[in-house]
C-alpha cells in the first residue's frame, strides 16, 4: 500500500530532489495550485490524509536523514511541526541500538531496492510494538533516492496476543492438575507481569465462611504487604472480579491495584482469568473429595483399610523410632447381622453411624479407628499413659450405652482381639492377623469380650483348620453315624419318637458328639452334606425298623440354619424319603427358634413346603430365642422343645418352673404338641406331669443309644438304657 501509494501512479508528478522534499513538494504544490487548481487539491487532501491516519509516515535520504513526515510523527517524536525534524536522523533523536537496527534495515532496503514489508518491531523508544513496512523511493528513472517508511502502532494488538498467551499459559498448567496454592501464586505473578505496573492478589472465602483471606499475592503485594492476611469486605483502591464458583456461589475475588485504564480487552482478560481461579479451585475441592472418598467409608466417614494401612505404616515406623507400643484391635459387633436382618439395612445403616461416632469419641488421644467392613472395625492404639486395655474397656462401654432405633431399645455389646507390635507381630500384616484370632477367640466363647493374641491361638487356629479337612474327608468317607433318643409318654409309658442324633466316628480320635464337630460344620458349610446324610440315614433307619414290625415312631432330625436356608432343602427332604420309602408324617424336623426369627418370611415359606410335602415341624431349644407370640402363631408348627436349661434346675428354681408351666399353657393355647427335653430326675418327670406335659426326653428314660439297641427298647424288653 505504501509502495502504492508513493510510487505507483505514473500520472503523478514527478519526485523532487531528495534534499528538500517536502519544501519542494510544498512549492510544487503551490505552483501546480495556480495552473491546475485540481491537481493542487489533490496534494492538499493527500497530505492532509498522511496527516490523519494514525499511522506513522515518513520519508528519509540516502543518508537517512527525514525527508518528510506525518503528524503522527512529529508528535510521537515530541516535536511541533513537521519542519523541526526535516534533515535529521534519527540518531540525532534516539541515539540507541535500536536506531543502528532500523537504519541497517532501511540501508538494505535502498541498497537492494526491494521493499521489506509487514516486519514487527519495537518503537525507537521501546513502548510500542509496530509494524513496519519500507519501501525505496525512487525517482522516476527507477533511481532509489530515499526510502518511504510506514508503520502502524500495534501495541494493543501485542497486548492482546500477551494476555492471550498469558490465559493460555494459566489454562495448561490447570489441565496439567497443578497444586492450587502453586497455581494460584502464578496466576498473580503472571498477572503482575502482563499488566504493567499492577499488583494483583487473590483473596479467597474460608470454607463456608465470610471473611476472605490472602491467598495469593504477585511480588509486589507481598514487598508492600498491603494487604492484611483477613479481609472483610472488598479492599478500596482494588478493582476486584469475583471468582466464580461451579455451584453459581462465589470463591472470592481476584484483585488488582493499580491503572487498568478503559482497556476493555484487559477487563475481559481479567474476567476470564477470574473464571479460571474459579475452575481450578472447583477441580481443587473435587480432588479433595475424591482422594477423601478414596480413603475413607461413605457411610461413616471413618478413615477406610487404605488409609488405615497407610498410616499404620507410618504409626509402627514412628515406635520403632521412639521405642514405644502399638496396639492393633479388631471390633467386631456381636449379632449385627441379626439387627440387619430383623430391623432392616436402613436401621442397621444408622446404627454403624452411632458405633463409629462411640468408639471414635472413646478412643481418645493417639487412637485411630477405622470401618474395614460390614460391623468390622480396625483401631489401632499408639502408646499413651493409659494402658491399652482400659482404653478398650471404654470404648467398649461406650458401645454398650443402651440406645433407641426404630422404636427398639437395644444394648449392643462387642468382641475385640488385640495384637501388641512388636511382641505379637513386626509387621502391619501379621498384627492384622493375630489381633483378628484373638477376636475370633471371643467370639467363639461367647462373644461380648476382649482379648489379647497368645500364640496357642495360632496353634488353635492352624488346628481347626487341620480339623475342618479331616471334616471334610469325614463327609466323603462317610464316617458319621446316628444314635437315638427315644422320647416318652409318661401316661402310656409307650415310646413315641426317636430324636436323630449325629455322631462321628473319627478313624483316631473315636467317637465324636456333636458339640466337637457341629460349629465347625457349620462355619465350614460342611454342616449342608451332613445334614443331608443325617436325614437320608434317619428315614432309612426309620424305615428298616417299620419293615421289622416296630411300632411305627416319629424320627426327629435336627436342622442346623444353613441348611434350612439352602434352596435345594425341600428337594433335599422329599428325596430322602423317596429313597427310604418312609412316610413323610413320621419325619420331624427341629429348627430352633432363632433361626426362624431371623428372618420371619422366609421361615414361613420354608415350614410351609415342609409342611406341603407332610412333614412335622418341631421348634427346638424352645424358650431360648425370642419369638413373637403372633409371629409363632403363623408357623405350621406341630410341636414344642422346651430347652433343657428350664427342666435341669428344676424343683430349685421358681422362675424356671414358672417359664415351664407357661410354655406347657402356650402350647395348648396354640394347640401344639410339646415335649420337655433333658428330663433326669424323677421329680423333673413329675413336676411336668403336674404341669400337663406327658412327653419327655431325657437321660431318665434312656441316653441316646446306637441303632442297633432301640428294637430291644421299643418292644420293651429294656426300659432304661444308660
Ligand atoms: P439337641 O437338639 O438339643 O439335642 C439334645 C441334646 O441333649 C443331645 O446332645 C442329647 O444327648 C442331650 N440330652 C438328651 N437328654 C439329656 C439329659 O437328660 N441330660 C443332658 N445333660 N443332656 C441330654 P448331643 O447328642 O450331644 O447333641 C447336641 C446338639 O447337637 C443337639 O442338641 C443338636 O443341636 C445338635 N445335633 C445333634 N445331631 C445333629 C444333626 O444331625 N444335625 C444338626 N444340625 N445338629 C445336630
Ligand atoms: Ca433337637
Ligand atoms: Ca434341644
Amino acid at each position: 500500500m505504501q509502495q502504492a501509494a508513493v510510487e505507483a501512479d505514473d500520472k503523478a508528478p514527478a519526485l523532487p530532489e531528495a534534499d528538500d522534499l517536502t519544501s519542494r513538494l510544498r512549492r510544487a504544490g503551490d505552483l501546480l495550485r495556480s495552473h491546475e487548481p485540481g491537481l493542487a487539491d489533490r496534494y492538499d487532501w493527500l497530505e492532509a490524509m498522511i496527516n490523519h491516519v494514525p499511522d506513522y509516515i515518513y520519508a528519509k535520504d540516502l543518508d537517512g536523514r527525514f525527508l518528510f513526515a506525518n503528524a503522527a510523527v512529529v508528535s510521537n517524536n515530541g516535536l511541533d511541526s513537521v519542519q523541526e525534524l526535516i534533515g535529521l536522523t534519527d540518531f540525532d533523536l534516539h541515539p540507541s541500538k535500536a536506531a543502528e537496527e532500523i537504519a541497517a534495515i532501511e540501508r538494505r532496503v535502498m541498497d537492494s531496492g526491494e521493499p521489506d514489508l509487514g516486519v514487527e518491531e519495537l518503537s525507537l523508544k521501546g513502548n510500542r510494538w509496530l509494524m513496519m513496512s519500507r519501501v525505496p523511493l525512487k525517482d522516476k528513472t527507477g533511481k532509489v533516492m530515499g526510502v518511504v517508511g510506514a508503520s502502524r502502532d500495534i501495541s494493543a494488538r501485542k497486548r492482546a496476543e500477551l494476555l492471550m498467551k498469558a490465559q493460555a499459559r494459566l489454562l495448561q498448567t490447570l489441565a496439567r492438575g497443578a497444586n492450587l496454592s502453586p497455581f494460584l501464586k502464578e496466576v498473580a505473578d503472571l498477572l503482575e507481569e502482563v499488566i504493567q505496573g499492577a499488583a494483583a492478589a487473590i483473596l479467597l472465602h474460608r470454607r463456608g465462611g465470610e471473611a476472605l483471606h490472602l491467598a495469593a499475592a504477585s511480588p509486589t503485594t507481598r514487598a508492600a504487604s498491603v494487604l492484611p492476611s483477613d479481609i472483610v469486605g472488598i479492599p478500596a483502591l482494588w478493582r476486584c472480579f469475583a471468582i466464580p464458583s461451579g455451584e453459581g456461589e462465589q470463591h472470592g475475588l481476584l484483585a488488582i491495584h493499580g491503572s487498568l485504564g478503559q482497556d476493555a480487552s484487559l477487563s475481559e482478560f481479567l474476567v476470564g482469568v477470574a473464571q479460571t481461579i474459579g475452575i481450578a479451585i472447583d477441580r481443587h475441592h473435587d480432588a479433595e473429595r475424591i482422594a477423601f472418598l478414596a480413603e475413607h467409608d461413605a457411610l461413616t466417614g471413618l478413615p477406610n483399610r487404605t488409609l488405615l494401612d497407610r498410616k499404620l505404616a507410618g504409626i509402627l515406623e514412628l515406635a520403632i523410632e521412639s521405642a514405644s507400643e502399638v496396639a492393633v484391635v479388631f471390633l467386631d459387633l456381636d449379632n449385627f447381622k441379626l439387627v440387619n436382618d430383623s430391623l432392616g439395612h436402613a436401621v442397621g445403616d444408622t446404627l454403624l453411624q452411632v458405633v463409629a461416632n462411640r468408639i471414635s469419641e472413646a478412643v481418645g488421644q493417639g487412637g485411630l479407628v477405622s470401618r474395614v467392613g460390614g460391623d468390622e472395625f480396625i483401631i489401632a492404639l499408639q502408646q499413651t499413659d493409659e494402658d491399652f486395655l482400659p482404653r478398650l474397656t471404654r470404648i467398649r462401654n461406650a458401645i454398650g450405652q443402651p440406645l433407641t432405633l426404630a422404636g427398639m431399645a437395644m444394648q449392643l455389646t462387642c468382641s475385640m482381639g488385640m495384637a501388641r507390635f512388636l511382641a505379637h507381630g513386626k509387621t502391619a500384616a501379621e498384627l492384622f492377623v493375630n489381633a483378628d484370632m484373638a477376636m475370633y477367640c471371643v467370639k467363639e466363647s461367647g462373644r461380648n469380650g476382649i482379648r489379647t493374641f497368645e500364640p496357642a491361638m495360632a496353634e488353635n487356629a492352624r488346628l481347626k483348620l487341620g480339623r475342618t479337612e479331616e471334616l471334610r474327608r469325614a463327609v466323603e468317607l462317610d464316617e458319621f453315624v446316628l444314635h437315638f433318643q427315644p422320647q416318652k409318654d409318661m401316661q402310656t409309658g409307650e415310646v413315641i419318637g426317636l430324636e436323630a442324633l449325629v455322631r462321628w466316628n473319627h478313624p483316631t480320635d473315636g467317637l465324636l458328639f456333636p458339640a466337637d464337630f457341629i460349629p465347625l460344620a457349620e462355619e465350614s458349610g460342611l454342616i449342608v452334606p451332613i445334614g443331608d446324610a443325617v436325614l437320608r440315614k434317619a428315614c432309612q433307619q426309620a424305615e428298616e425298623w417299620q419293615a421289622m414290625g416296630l411300632p411305627a415312631v416319629t424320627i426327629g432330625v435336627n436342622m442346623s440354619a444353613r441348611q434350612f436356608q439352602e434352596s435345594g432343602m425341600t428337594r433335599q427332604v422329599a428325596a430322602a424319603l423317596a429313597e427310604s420309602g418312609l412316610e413323610p408324617r413320621w419325619l420331624e424336623i427341629e429348627v430352633t427358634e432363632s433361626l426362624l426369627m431371623r428372618d420371619v418370611h422366609g421361615a414361613v415359606a420354608k415350614m410351609n413346603e415342609l409342611n406341603d410335602l407332610g412333614v412335622s415341624l418341631a421348634i427346638d431349644d424352645f424358650g431360648t430365642g425370642y419369638s413373637n407370640l403372633s409371629t409363632l402363631k403363623s408357623f405350621p408348627l406341630s410341636r414344642l422343645k422346651i430347652d433343657r436349661s428350664f427342666i435341669t434346675d428344676i424343683p430349685g428354681d421358681a422362675d424356671d418352673m414358672a417359664i415351664t408351666s407357661a410354655i406347657i399353657s402356650l402350647a395348648r393355647t396354640l394347640e401344639l404338641d410339646v415335649i420337655a427335653e433333658g428330663v433326669e430326675t424323677e421329680e423333673q418327670a413329675h413336676f411336668l406331669s403336674v404341669a400337663g406335659c406327658f412327653a419327655v426326653q431325657g437321660y431318665l428314660f434312656s441316653r441316646p443309644v446306637p441303632a442297633g439297641q432301640i428294637p430291644l427298647l421299643m418292644q420293651g424288653r429294656a426300659t432304661k438304657v444308660d
